[in-house]
């Protein structure tokens, strides 16, 4: 049976109020075609990282929000609606708790079990929790994690230096456009020939090709003339990587960005087609996990081998290290993640992926929001030059959206004053406002976010419960809690926040406060675990932390 929703646009709305009007807006937008992955299986991005259940729960969703009231709340459990109940205004409209375990089952198997039986979704990071806004989402924090790598290695830039990574999938496909936005030339390699199309259509990548040897000799001549350039190579990681380091080719930096964290869904096992994966997948799900462990673990030596080599390497949040580990690669950790050795110092002062999205479809609204952040913030250079690469090359997927990386105060700042466009027409319907799980003070996971934390905490689950219940508390449109997002079962614990501009004082009253809770969060988290920029931050920033060291 065919089934398409596409992202709903235009001033007119058909819930009773616009707070209501924007979750069914974000949920439709995640699953419009130029936005989802897999949207007839109501999949967005990361493997099976999912909106709703099923569709009988998608338009139970949309139903109950319909007729949601402006003083009440619906809770969803892994995205299927189970209660409403009457709240009051400056509460949240709706919870969300996707594919929470009791630790002890917090497995892949245990979870497939319940997922087969239409008991739980996957959801991801923002794909159930509605504020996935496509590949752009990802984009500015894939700029910044090249730009550091740059900064660390490379002088600043990286003209003249060769990326190879994998994986061109929601989030992967963020990559080859980050690298070239850093003036290097990036190979990726995609094991899917419609996944490198959909990069092609959306200039993500420039150009694409199923020979090695050609592959090669582009990315060659592009480095020698300093020219930017993503090349799209069609194979399979596990296999065409070792070909590369058979042939002496140097590489500079080395990572990847398949779906790991999900060895049934997410990785495609060396010398299978995408159909006969598909085949094994439903016939014999543990000798496909089995094979694409495997595959993961010759992938990660592979990685290994091109560091021994010289090139820079570094795991990119997909948790290949641990499936490599787990299949005897003992030294799969020898390579470093992205968040310590790139992010964190970032985290330590509540600086985050702060994004919104135009609820009116209208592109203008964005540009006008564009202009309010550069009249605000015009010292932040990266943020100015980001704004320049985004407006000039970043092609728009279902509604209007934008990132930007702010720190705290400035995300109050810049909430507050989207709030007064609304207000005053500048623009032209409510904006929503939200952010990746992938935050400073919403996640717990240990093999990215919280790797290496200064003082051992990497597994305490408790800093993305708090941030769940503080936000909830200071009054977010919707907030949720998952478990497994972007690492995979039992690795990983996070919250995600949305706050809609809707013009009113209600709006802003809600606005300054979870705006600011929320990376407050982050900045007492890195201070909490002895770091130094979080514990400047916090007395800068007059964030009460009762048991704060000098
Ligand atoms: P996705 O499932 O949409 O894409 C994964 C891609 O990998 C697919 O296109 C698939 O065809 C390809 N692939 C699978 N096996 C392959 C193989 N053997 N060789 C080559 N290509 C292969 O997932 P996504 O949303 O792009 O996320 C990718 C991974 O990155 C996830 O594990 C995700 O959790 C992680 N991630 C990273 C960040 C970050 O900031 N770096 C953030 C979130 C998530």
């Amino acid at each position: 049976m065919s089934w398409k929703i596409t992202a709903k646009k235009g001033l007119e709305i058909e819930c009773k109020g616009w707070e209501q009007e924007a979750a069914l807006r974000m949920l439709y937008n995640n699953l419009d075609p130029e936005v989802a992955e897999r949207p007839e299986d109501l999949v967005v991005y990361g493997g099976i990282g999912k909106a709703a259940r099923n569709r009988e729960s998608f338009e139970a969703i949309v139903e109950t929000l319909r007729e949601l009231e402006k003083d009440e709340t619906m809770l969803v459990q892994s995205g299927k609606p189970v209660a409403v109940f009457k709240t009051h205004e400056a509460a949240p409209r709706v919870l969300l708790s996707n594919s929470v375990l009791v630790p002890k089952w917090a497995d892949w198997e245990h979870f497939n079990e319940l997922d087969k039986k239409g008991l739980m979704m996957y959801g991801q990071m923002t794909a159930g929790s509605w504020i996935y806004i496509g590949s752009q989402g990802i984009v500015q924090g894939t700029y910044e994690t090249f730009a550091e790598l740059a900064n660390q290695n490379y002088g600043g830039s990286l003209k003249g230096t060769i990326t190879l990574t994998a994986g061109l999938g929601g989030m992967g496909g963020a990559q080859s456009l980050a690298v070239t936005m850093n003036e290097g030339v990036a190979l990726c390699v995609e094991v899917d020939p419609s996944r490198i199309e959909k990069r092609l259509s959306t200039k993500y990548l420039d150009i694409s090709t199923d020979s090695l040897d050609e592959a090669l000799k582009m990315a060659e001549d592009a480095k020698h003339e300093g020219r930017p350039l993503s090349i799209g190579l069609i194979g399979n990681a596990a296999e065409v990587h070792h070909e590369i380091l058979k042939r002496g080719f140097k590489i500079d930096v080395v990572t990847d960005q398949t779906s790991a964290h999900d060895p049934l869904n997410g990785y495609i096992p060396e010398g299978f087609s995408l159909s006969e994966a598909e085949e094994l997948r439903e016939s014999n799900p543990k000798e496909y996990v089995s094979l694409a462990s495997r595959s993961m673990a010759k992938h990660v030596e592979a990685m290994l081998e091109f560091q021994k080599r010289g090139s820079v390497v570094f795991d990119y949040g997909n948790n290949i290290r641990q499936v490599a580990l787990d299949t005897g690669v003992h030294n799969a950790f020898d390579f470093p993640g992205f968040v310590p050795t790139y992010i964190r110092p970032l985290f330590c002062e509540g600086k985050g992926p702060f994004r919104f999205a135009a609820l009116s479809g209208d592109p203008k609204d964005i540009y006008a929001a564009d202009r309010k952040m550069r009249e605000l913030f015009p010292d932040n250079e990266k943020l100015m030059r980001w704004l320049d690469m985004a407006e000039e090359k970043i092609a728009f997927q279902g509604l209007p959206s934008r990132i930007a990386w702010l720190g705290y105060g400035e995300r109050a700042k810049m909430g507050l004053a989207l709030n007064e466009m609304v207000a005053s027409g500048e623009i032209s319907a409510p904006v929503v406002i939200g952010r990746d799980h992938l935050d400073s003070g919403s996640v717990a996971s240990p093999n990215r976010e919280t790797e290496s934390m200064k003082d051992g905490s990497d597994a305490v689950g408790d800093w993305a419960v708090l941030n769940a219940l503080i936000n909830t508390a200071a009054g977010g449109s919707w907030i949720s809690f998952h478990h497994g997002g972007g690492v995979g079962m039992g690795y990983s614990l996070h919250a995600g926040m949305v706050v809609v501009a809707d013009g009113t004082k209600n709006a802003e009253k809600r606005l300054g406060r979870v705006l600011t809770t929320d990376p407050g969060m982050g900045i007492a988290r890195h201070a909490d675990a002895g770091y130094s920029k979080a514990v400047k931050a916090a007395k800068t920033h007059g964030i009460h932390i009762p048991m704060l060291k000098e």
